[in-house]
C-alpha cells in the first residue's frame, strides 16, 4: 500500500476516518462533514451541457420529475454516518442510451464535482440508490434491451436496465431458466442485482447474482469502458467480481452477461410445519449434510414467541423427474425425523405462487405516495452466521434486544444454513443500538452483517467492522478507479477524497 493512502486511512483512537472527508466519531457519534458541495448554479451548468450533447428528453430538470427519485425510506432520521453529500433533493436525472452516454456523463460530472448516484430499479432498501443533495441521478433505466439470449451457449447478454422479470419471462420462452428470482424479481433491474449481489428464492441451487455473472462491462469514472466475455474460465484475476456487490461506488455496470440454466424438467415442491425454529434449521442442516441440494430453502417462524413459535419451511427440487422424486421422498424422510409435518402440495404452491406478492404491494404505495417515505420502526436483519453458531446467536439476539427494550422475532433462514434473517421491532433510537449490537455479534462469529442487500447508507458506519483489514485496499481501489470520488459517495462508507 502507499505510504500516502495508507496514512490518509489510518484509523485514531475513537474516531474512524471514513475518508479525509467526513469522520464518525464512534464514542459521541458527532460527525464533521465539509460543506463545500457542487452548487446549484455548477448543477444546472451541467444540465444544460448535458441536455445539448445527449438530447433534452435524456436530462430531467424539473422539480416534479426529480420528485419521483426521492425515496428516503431506508434511511433512519438520524443515520449514524452521514456522507459529505447527505441524502436530499438531486440536482438533476440523466437517463443514458449507451455506455458512451454513460462515459460521457461520468466525466462532465467529475469535472465540475457533481456526485452521480447510478440507480437502476430504485428498489435497493439500504438506500444504495438514494439521491443525495445536490447530486447527479444516473438512471439506467433506459438501457433496457436484452442484446442476446443463446440457447447454445446458455447465456443472455443484457443491458443493465432490464427488469429481472423480463429477463426470465425471456428466458422462458426459449425453454430456459433466469435462476435469479428475489421477492423483488418484477420491479429491480439486473444492473442493481449485481451490484447488490442479491439473493433470491432459487439461490439454494444456482446461487446469489453474483454467482450467476459471467461477464461484464463497466464505464469508468476515469474515461474508459472495460469488458470481460462470458469465458467460463480464464487465465488472471477475476478482476470482473470486483464490482458485484460495489453498489455503484467503482464503476457503472452497462452490460452483463448472465448465466442461464436449460428449464427443468420438473420442480417439485413441498411444504412442512415444525414445533419450533431450532427443529426446522436441524432438518435444513441434515439436508445438506446428506447431500441433497434443493433449489429453494426457504424457512420462517410464524407469528408467536421467538424461537418458541412453530415455524414453516418450503422447498423446492429441479430437475429430470426421477432424480427429483427421489430428493423429495429423502427431504421429506429428514423433515419428519426432526419433528416436521408435511401440510402437502396446496399450502407449497401456494407460497410459490404468491413469492412476489409484496414486489405489487410496493408498487401500489409508490403509485398512491410517490417520492419520499419515511424510516419505519422496524428493521429486517439478514446476517450470515457460521452453521453451527445459528442457534446459540439466535438465542442471544433476543437477549440483546430485550436488553435495549426492542423485540426480536421471526427467525428464518433463506438459501443456505449460515444465511439468518430476523425482524426487531422498536423505537428508533434504542433499535439502532440494537441492530449494531447483533449485526456485528454476527460479524465477530465469522460471519458477515448483511448477505443479501447489501450496507448502502444504512449500514455505511459498520463497513469498517464488516471488511476488517481489507477495509483500506477498498479504498485504495476507489481511489484509482474513482480518484474524483464521483461515483455515490458515502454509500458503503466510502466518502469523497479531498
Ligand atoms: C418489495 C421488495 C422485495 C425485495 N426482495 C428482495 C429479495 O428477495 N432479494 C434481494 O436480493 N433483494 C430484494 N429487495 C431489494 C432490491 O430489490 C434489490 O437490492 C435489487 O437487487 C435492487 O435492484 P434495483 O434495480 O432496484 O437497484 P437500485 O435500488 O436502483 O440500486 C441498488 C444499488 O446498485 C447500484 N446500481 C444500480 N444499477 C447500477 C448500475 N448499472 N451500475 C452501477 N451501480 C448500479 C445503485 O447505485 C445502488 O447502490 C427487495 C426490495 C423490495 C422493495
Amino acid at each position: 500500500m502507499a505510504p500516502i493512502l495508507a496514512a490518509r486511512y489510518t484509523s485514531s483512537a475513537g474516531a474512524i476516518s471514513i475518508g479525509p472527508r467526513t469522520r464518525y466519531d464512534r464514542e459521541g457519534g458527532s460527525l464533521i462533514v465539509p460543506s463545500d458541495h457542487a452548487t446549484t448554479d455548477t448543477a444546472s451548468k451541467l444540465a444544460s451541457e448535458l441536455q445539448k450533447l445527449l438530447g433534452p428528453g435524456q436530462v430531467l430538470t424539473e422539480p416534479h420529475q426529480i420528485a419521483t427519485y426521492r425515496r428516503f425510506f431506508a434511511i433512519p432520521p438520524r443515520p449514524r454516518i452521514v456522507p459529505a453529500y447527505p441524502p436530499g433533493a438531486p440536482a438533476l436525472v440523466v437517463r443514458p442510451r449507451n455506455a458512451e452516454d454513460v462515459v460521457l456523463v461520468l466525466q462532465k460530472a467529475a469535472a465540475c464535482d457533481v456526485p452521480v448516484v447510478p440507480y437502476g430499479g430504485g428498489t435497493g432498501v439500504m438506500g444504495g440508490a438514494t439521491p443525495l443533495e445536490g447530486a447527479l441521478v444516473l438512471d439506467l433505466g433506459a438501457m433496457n434491451r436484452i442484446l442476446d439470449l443463446s440457447t447454445g451457449d446458455l447465456l443472455a447478454t443484457v443491458e443493465p436496465g432490464v427488469v429481472l422479470g423480463d429477463l426470465a419471462s425471456a428466458a422462458e420462452t426459449r425453454g430456459l431458466l433466469f435462476a435469479h428470482d428475489p421477492w423483488s424479481q418484477p420491479i429491480a433491474t439486473v444492473g442493481g442485482a449485481v451490484e447488490t449481489n442479491g439473493v433470491g428464492y432459487l439461490a439454494a441451487g444456482y446461487g446469489p447474482m453474483g454467482d450467476q455473472v459471467r461477464g461484464l462491462e463497466v464505464a469508468l469514472v476515469t474515461g474508459e469502458i472495460v469488458s470481460w466475455n462470458g469465458a467460463a474460465k480464464a487465465p488472471g484475476p477475476a478482476l470482473w467480481r470486483l464490482f458485484i456487490g460495489s453498489e455503484g461506488t467503482l464503476a457503472v455496470v452497462t452490460k452483463v452477461i448472465v448465466e442461464l440454466y436449460p428449464r427443468p424438467e420438473t420442480r417439485l415442491l413441498a411444504a412442512f410445519r415444525f414445533p419450533t425454529f431450532a427443529d426446522g434449521f436441524q432438518a435444513i442442516t441434515h439436508l445438506r449434510a446428506s447431500g441433497l441440494r434443493p433449489t429453494m430453502i426457504d424457512f420462517e417462524e410464524v407469528d408467536g414467541e421467538p424461537l418458541r413459535a412453530a415455524a414453516d419451511l418450503y422447498l423446492a427440487f429441479d430437475g429430470p423427474v426421477p432424480v427429483v422424486r427421489a430428493a423429495a421422498s429423502l427431504a421429506r424422510e429428514i423433515c419428519r425425523a426432526a419433528g416436521g409435518t408435511n401440510r402437502g402440495k396446496r399450502a407449497a404452491e401456494r407460497f410459490w405462487v404468491h413469492r412476489h406478492d409484496t414486489a405489487y404491494r410496493f408498487l401500489e404505495r409508490l403509485a398512491t405516495s410517490p417520492g419520499e417515505r419515511r424510516w419505519q420502526n422496524v428493521y429486517y436483519a439478514n446476517v450470515a452466521v457460521p452453521p453451527s453458531k445459528v442457534l446459540a446467536y439466535c438465542a442471544e439476539v433476543v437477549d440483546l434486544a430485550r436488553q435495549h427494550g426492542v423485540v426480536a422475532r421471526s427467525f428464518g433462514v433463506w438459501a443456505r444454513p449460515e444465511f439468518v434473517s430476523f425482524t426487531l421491532h422498536g423505537r428508533t433510537e434504542p433499535l439502532q443500538d440494537a441492530l449494531d449490537a447483533t449485526l456485528l455479534l454476527a460479524r465477530r462469529l465469522g460471519g458477515s452483517i448483511e448477505y443479501v442487500h447489501g450496507a448502502g447508507l444504512r449500514l455505511a458506519h459498520l463497513m469498517e467492522d464488516e471488511l476488517g483489514s481489507a477495509a483500506p485496499l477498498l479504498r485504495h481501489v476507489k481511489h484509482l478507479l474513482d480518484p474524483s470520488c464521483t461515483l455515490n459517495p458515502g454509500k458503503l462508507g466510502l466518502c469523497p477524497l479531498s
